[in-house]
């Protein structure tokens, strides 16, 4: 079973200018689709053969791993961006929630970016449900992803250099500072009504 490139939740210039078009090139267009060409050159004649993603996520290790996985978390990813608005702001339960687990949206904000600011190498900084109910920011390194867990992923900031070189080249807090213009907080919603 062939794994396609989903497609993108917006057009390539919706999140201009915190994340450029020519971003959005390489990051999905290259990035994106090269894990999803390698993982389906991989998996022929394997047990991974017909297996949906998310189970080859959770089963397996090495190369297989890397590319599912990060198929699965880019995917999660432009599904948590949409056009930027300045007044964007988590509602209703989900700003409950994150008020409850964080003190308020500020203090959640500055939590996150600082977590992703210090993230080292690359990975991705999750917002995730943890069992017991309670939110919780997490990174993860690499292709690694809560999806192998007893967490539930709420949101995922990349932050890989290859999602903000192109328009903030090594100023990886200016890319994080900016992209909450973009968060789709009805996706994140979503994620945490289940
Ligand atoms: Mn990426």
């Amino acid at each position: 079973m062939a794994h396609e490139l989903p497609p993108l939740p917006f057009a390539k210039n919706a999140l201009e200018p915190v994340i450029s078009a020519e971003t959005i090139d390489y990051h999905y267009g290259k990035h994106h689709q090269t894990y999803v060409t390698k993982l389906n050159g991989a998996i022929p004649g394997t047990e991974f053969e017909n297996m949906d993603l998310e189970d080859i996520v959770r089963k397996s290790d090495g190369g297989v791993f890397n590319n599912a996985a990060q198929i699965w978390n880019h995917t999660f990813y432009w599904n948590c961006l949409r056009a930027p608005a300045d007044d964007n702001a988590p509602q209703g339960a989900l700003a409950d929630a994150i008020n409850s687990s964080f003190g308020d949206f500020d203090q959640f904000k500055e939590k996150f970016s600082t977590s992703a600011a210090n993230n080292f190498g690359s990975g991705w900084t999750w917002l995730v449900k943890k069992a017991g109910g309670s939110l919780e920011i997490v990174n993860t390194s690499n292709a690694a992803t809560p999806l192998t867990s007893d967490d539930t992923p709420l949101l995922t900031v990349d932050v890989w250099e290859h999602a903000y070189y192109i328009d903030y080249r090594n100023a990886r807090p200016d890319y994080l500072g900016a992209i909450w213009k973009l968060i789709n907080w009805d996706f994140v919603a979503q994620n945490l009504a289940g």
